[in-house]
């Protein structure tokens, strides 16, 4: 289904293919391996000669039917699913970068991403560089000659900053790398970012995608903008030879998904993929109600600070409202007096579940500092962001009411 149809119809119908029996859902196939008749036909499948299913760790019908509907809702050329959003960014950073090569980063992450790229990363002798994403200049310089990709948050999470992903990408475009976008926060709903620029989307689908918290997984999906015939990825050589634009998705699905093996769970693939139909709805309201609290909390005498791209006074607004059209999406952090205020709001909410999760349907409420965060140096805190004070909202899809009261009653508590 192509390009002509907008986005909220996308979701819906984009890529689906009819199941069996004409099933308006794709069959679980909860299968590890693939049976074939003859030695000669598997043969051709291993060799690239024909297509089929071998091993569900390297893929799965139900796997290529979200995948399919994916590419179609990003308008990329290829997605690849993962066990989790961390498998989608080891398993596409893998993919890039080698021993003695960088990676320049924001500097305003997830918590995982962080400590991927800072140790487990580190470790292999890949390095680093953490810049903030909305100082072009710091970022332009912080590109040296071995510096394989850029790597931002479209919306960072828990910073709450909002990059301008089109001038990153021209910064990434005239140094010959690619640029590798985080959009779980954003979502495809606020924006495509491929559209924005970015060369690699990558999303935890078990936040607004899946929107209901029943299950965990990622996408790597692939725009086929990038040029990977390059002197800096002579390690693409061969599989743009043979897959010319799709050479990304080769390397990956070939060789670094294959063996990391961090694949998704056919189930868990299913049900992201009831997800996505009704991301544009959820998305509309987790907006609204974010922007409805982010208002009452900027107005109560208790509050320190409120950050959500979506009040006109964000240093990100001007950003944010051009590139994702007016939508700021669903997550917001706001500042108390200290970090014992900050635990006495969040004890006291009653509809809010405190939990360490976004996108639900449910608000979700946690003070990073003392639990995602923890384990960072205060430094690396102030980097990221979080401070003792921060609480971080999941915005949910409730009635706004009902979420403004809970935060009014728990901010009498104080
Ligand atoms: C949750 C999250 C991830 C990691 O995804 P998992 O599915 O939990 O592995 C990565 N990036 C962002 C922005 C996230 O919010």
């Amino acid at each position: 289904m192509g390009q002509s149809l907008k986005l909220d119809t996308l979701l819906v119908h984009g890529g689906s293919a009819p199941g069996p029996s004409g099933a308006t859902k794709p069959p679980i196939v909860q299968a590890s391996a693939f049976a074939y008749d003859t030695a000669e036909e598997l043969e051709d499948i291993f060799r690239g000669r024909a297509v089929g299913q071998v091993y569900t760790r390297i893929g799965n019908p139900t796997l290529e039917s979200l995948e399919k509907r994916l590419t179609v809702v990003e308008d990329g050329i290829s997605t690849i699913l993962t066990a989790s959003g961390m498998a989608a960014i080891t398993t596409a950073v893998m993919a890039i970068v080698r021993a003695g090569d960088e990676i320049l980063s924001s500097s305003s992450l997830f918590g995982g991403t962080y400590s991927l790229f800072k140790d487990t990363l580190g470790n292999f002798g890949v390095k680093t560089r953490f810049v903030d994403p909305t100082d072009l200049d710091a970022l332009a310089a912080g590109i040296s000659a071995a510096t394989r990709l850029i790597f931002v948050e479209s919306i960072g999470n828990p910073k709450m900053d909002v990059p301008d992903l089109a001038a990153i990408a021209a910064i990434a475009k005239q140094h010959g790398i690619p640029l590798l976008v985080d959009a779980t926060v954003s979502t495809p709903y606020l924006a495509r970012a491929k559209y924005l620029g970015a060369d690699v989307v990558i999303h935890s689908t078990s936040k607004y995608i899946n929107g209901t918290a029943n299950s965990i997984g990622g996408a790597i999906v692939d725009c086929g903008t990038f040029n990977w015939q390059s002197e800096k990825f002579p390690h693409f050589e061969p599989y743009f030879k043979k897959y010319r634009n799709f050479a990304f998705s080769a390397r990956v699905r070939k060789l670094i998904h294959k063996d990391l093996g961090a694949c998704a769970a056919p189930f868990n693939a299913f049900l992201n993929g009831e997800g996505l139909e009704t991301l544009a709805l959820r998305m509309e309201r987790h907006c609204a109600n974010a922007l409805k609290l982010a208002t009452f909390l900027k107005g109560h005498e208790k509050v320190g600070w409120v950050n959500y791209p979506g009040l006109p006074d964000s240093p990100y607004f001007a950003v944010a409202n051009r590139q994702f059209n007016g939508r700021f999406g669903g997550l917001l952090t706001f500042g108390l007096k200290d970090r014992a205020s900050a635990f006495r709001v969040i004890n006291a909410l009653k509809l809010a579940k405190n939990l360490a999760n976004i996108g639900d349907t449910k608000t979700l409420v946690i003070h990073p500092a003392s639990t995602i965060c923890a384990d960072y140096t205060a430094e690396v805190k102030a980097l990221m962001g979080v401070s003792e004070e921060l609480v971080r909202v999941s915005t949910g899809i409730e009635d706004a009411e009902d979420i403004i009261a809970d935060f009014a009653a728990a901010l009498d508590q104080l």
